[in-house]
């Protein structure tokens, strides 16, 4: 039986997105190949990577000057690879929880980085407010959805320069004013596709100002001048991106996707917030859409280990959440 996904990443995908990989591991596209096997090269795999890149554009509804490229190592390798390429002198960090932690160790290596506020004093459940962002930033760079604390920047922030966002867990959940960004980056295995693929949307008349030299792996560069084929990019998870991205469009797109998310997140936050053995963890008006934190009240908290495996009996996985939060 299908089982309940409930994990933060890799996560649930569109069952069209499971079944189209399935079929192109056996005959990709009819060529007699698997997708497996086939040579990123091929004729017939750029015509993937090309769509999947109009899609991008066109769900979000980028302006022209604004490059999507496919690349490997996780989020966590854009955390240096960001301030490697757009950090001059100084970048302000907003502290919403662990990914910006690891966001900010990085940039620290490049250049000053201003922590322009952080919410650590109540354990993340809550995204600050009231903080000024220096003008003399080369960026400010922000956590849209932070998976392990279940709260999310879902309104566009002002901010007196760009900014670089880590949207991992919230890419194409909400339409975006992509004008705003220097650079949107994040793991494509939260929202998107398998493992194995990161996105990094890049404002290109940006690129190439860093007063460093950049290895040519870590160089957007290299990547936006050579359409994501500068070295075999991930092929399968690419395919797997380009799946769902065709599901976006036909479900009408990211006003309904943001639409749909609200009502599916009410419904669970309802019925945490109505009953008497639950509580949400994050501040009300904070709370994600995409990962939704609860925990046992107090007076419940033994009948935790029981409620985990009722769940799992139910087909319900990955509701135990991460430690830090429980
Ligand atoms: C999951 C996640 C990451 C880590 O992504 P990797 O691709 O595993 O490096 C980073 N940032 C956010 C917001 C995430 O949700």
């Amino acid at each position: 039986m299908k089982q309940h996904n409930f994990n933060a990443g890799p996560s649930i995908l569109p069952q069209v997105t499971i079944e189209e990989t399935a079929k192109a591991v056996i005959n990709f596209n009819n060529t007699g190949l698997s997708i497996l096997e086939i040579s990123h090269r091929a004729k017939y795999f750029q015509p993937v990577v090309d769509e999947a890149e109009a899609l991008f554009k066109e769900l979000l509804e980028s302006p022209d000057g604004y490059k999507t490229i496919f690349l490997g190592g996780g989020a966590s390798l854009q955390f240096c690879m960001m301030p490697y390429n757009f950090l001059k002198t100084k970048a302000a960090y907003l502290n919403t929880g662990t990914w910006a932690n690891k966001a900010m160790k990085e940039a620290k290596n490049f250049g000053e980085v201003v922590e322009v506020a952080s919410s650590k004093d109540k354990n993340y459940s809550y995204i600050p407010k009231d903080y000024t962002i220096p003008t003399d930033a080369d960026y400010f760079h922000i956590t849209t959805n932070n998976t392990i604390f279940g709260t999310e920047i879902r309104k566009e922030l002002d901010s007196p320069v760009m900014m670089i966002a880590d949207m991992s867990s919230d890419i194409f959940s909400r339409p975006l004013d992509v004008s705003k960004y220097a650079a949107i980056y994040g793991g494509a295995q939260k929202n998107l596709a398998p493992a194995g693929l990161t996105f990094a949307i890049v404002k290109e008349d940006l690129l190439g100002q860093a007063p460093r030299v950049v290895p040519t792996m870590l160089d957007y560069r290299t990547h936006t001048e050579n359409g994501s084929m500068f070295n075999t990019p991930p092929v399968l998870p690419i395919f797997s991106a380009l799946q769902t991205l065709r599901w976006l469009k036909e479900m009408g797109g990211l006003k309904v996707m943001e639409q749909r998310n609200i009502e599916k997140a009410t419904m669970l936050y309802d019925a945490i917030d109505s009953s008497k053995m639950f509580v949400g963890t994050a501040a009300a008006e904070d709370r994600s859409l995409m990962n939704i934190c609860f925990v046992m009240k107090e007076e419940y908290k033994e009948l935790e280990s029981e409620f985990a495996k009722f769940a799992t009996e139910n087909g319900m996985v990955g509701i135990k959440g991460h430690r830090s939060v429980g």
